[in-house]
């Protein structure tokens, strides 16, 4: 079996701890790898190194920094195909999702290509008698960045992308479900002309992360993954003093008006609800259609598009829709959860719990569920959910609707599908929730505007990606000057043309 490593000081480095993790082909349910944890020795050793190496990267000018980045698109170009099959084989998502997976990661590393605009400082001539004022964005020095399973190429290219364009050195802790990517990353940064020990990986567990959160000398630490695991290195970073930005769980509305075109509302819930299984912080979970008529000719779309879904391997094909989830685990949650629905009286309109593949029977898959008549006490609309389980909570008005929204306590993503303009503009201007739709049903903002949710989906002041991330991954110092030749004696302006 393949024994991944760690990526410390330009080298693939064995663990040293002696505990591993499985790493599964979900597919086939076979474990194909398994990826070491690291203790807090192997994390502390990482961080020296990244000490040593710093300086002389944040030395480097800001346009030689970006340079190493140009390459690394190119390099990422080259490689899509192989970083999208490792993708595939540990995460389970199809080749096309798995190429967006890192496209989306490739365009925020084009972004911080801008690296030097952003970095530009502030100047005031003349503050005073011979006084000019100054401020300068510096590096924070060594940097670390946790991330999930679900995106294991973009996630970790939205932080370290900017953090190194910074001039800080950065330590990755990836998710150690799906850690080959991240470990290719690292490798192509290197090729790419970026000096060892500036971005390392070090795969781990709560150990690693514990190990982050003590570590004196990381300066800062990104999150993305659950709401408790946001929670916990959010107060306990903060508490150790640290600058940290954590992005949680979600549990993302779309609200479907009567007026909204029902064809393209059922396209976009079924692409957004199941694509990836559901396994996205930006899947629509929860489908709220505004008035009993407009529900039920939903559903009578919805049905037959769900029932057409193609579930699959990602060696099936590009037609296939979605793959299996990530974990045996996952699925039996899903399944769980499923059957408490079930239970508390919510009408399973598609049942996919039988689903089975020939050839894949030990792999993580899961049908597709689709229910109706959701309650808002219920489970299945409380949790995040995480799988192909898409729910329908019928509201009797628009004002309803925008309530039950606003209401939960996640506040990711939403989405309003009308034609109505005057409705639509009420929408994104009342929603307590950071990123909306308007007839999109995955809001997700390009590189050069920021992500990010409100409420339990987000801790912290600023978002990912764009102008936020330069401003996460440095820190201000601003300078006061005074030159005596610009002083006469009395404290007046004087020229030295003019004496
Ligand atoms: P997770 O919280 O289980 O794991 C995320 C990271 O935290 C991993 O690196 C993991 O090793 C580490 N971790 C796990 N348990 C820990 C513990 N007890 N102490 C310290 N660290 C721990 O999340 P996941 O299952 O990998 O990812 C799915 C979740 O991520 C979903 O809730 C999803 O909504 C969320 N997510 C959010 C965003 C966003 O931008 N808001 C984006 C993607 C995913």
């Amino acid at each position: 079996m393949q024994e991944l490593t760690h990526y410390i000081n330009g080298a693939h480095v064995k663990g040293q701890s002696g505990r591993f993790a499985d790493v599964y082909n979900p597919a086939t349910g076979e474990v194909q790898a398994r990826v070491p944890l690291a203790n807090a020795e192997e994390l502390a050793f990482a961080v020296d190194v990244a000490k040593d190496a710093q300086p002389g990267w944040a030395a480097v000018n800001p346009q030689r920094r970006a340079r190493v980045l140009m390459k690394f698109v190119d390099l990422l170009n080259r490689d899509m195909d192989k970083l999208a099959e490792a993708l595939s084989r540990e995460h389970g998502k199809t080749l096309p999702d798995a190429k967006g997976d890192v496209q989306r990661g490739l365009e925020v590393v084009e972004y911080c290509i801008g690296a030097p605009q952003m970095l530009k400082g502030e100047f005031t001539d003349g503050a005073g008698p011979g006084i000019d004022i100054y401020s300068m964005r510096q590096p924070l020095g060594v940097t670390a960045g946790i991330t999930p399973f679900n995106f294991p190429a973009m996630i970790p290219m939205w932080m370290f992308a900017p953090a190194i364009a910074c001039g800080n050195a950065f330590i990755l802790k990836p998710s150690e479900r799906d850690p080959s990517v991240p470990l290719m990353l690292a490798e192509l940064m290197e090729e790419a002309g970026l000096p060892k020990g500036i971005l390392q990986v070090v795969n781990g567990d709560k150990e690693a992360v514990d190990a982050i959160i003590a570590h004196p000398d990381i300066q800062s630490i990104g999150f993305v993954g659950s709401t408790p695991i946001a929670e916990y290195i959010y107060g306990n970073g903060c508490a150790a003093g640290k600058r940290v930005q954590c992005f949680g769980g979600a549990k993302n509305h779309m609200i479907i008006m009567p007026d909204a075109d029902m064809d393209q509302a059922a396209d976009a819930l079924v692409g957004a609800g199941y694509g990836a299984a559901g396994e996205r912080c930006m899947a629509i979970s929860v489908a709220v259609p505004v008035g009993d008529e407009t529900a039920d000719r939903l559903i009578e779309k919805l049905v037959p598009r769900i029932e057409k879904l193609k579930i699959g391997p990602y060696t099936a094909g590009d037609d296939v829709d979605y793959g299996p989830l990530v974990t045996r685990e996952a699925k039996e949650r899903v399944l769980g959860l499923v059957n408490s629905g079930i239970e508390q009286g919510a009408k399973l309109v598609v049942d996919g719990r039988d689903f089975t593949l020939q050839g894949y029977e030990n792999g993580f898959f899961v049908g597709p569920h689709l229910f109706d008549h959701v309650t808002p006490d219920m489970d299945i609309y409380k949790t995040e959910i995480f799988g192909p389980v898409l729910s329908t909570v019928r509201a009797g008005s628009y004002e309803e609707a925008l309530k039950l929204a606003m209401d939960h306590e996640y506040g990711n993503g939403t989405a309003i599908f009308t034609r109505d303009g005057d409705t639509a503009r009420d929408f994104a201007h009342r929603i307590n929730i950071g990123m909306v739709g308007i007839n999109v049903p995955i809001p997700v903002p390009l590189a050069y505007h920021t992500f990010g949710g409100w409420k339990k989906s987000a801790f912290g002041d600023l978002n990912q990606h764009g102008p936020d991330a330069f401003r996460f991954y440095t820190r201000t110092k601003t300078v006061t000057a005074r030159w005596p030749s610009g002083i006469k004696e009395g404290g007046e302006f004087h020229f030295k043309a003019m004496d």
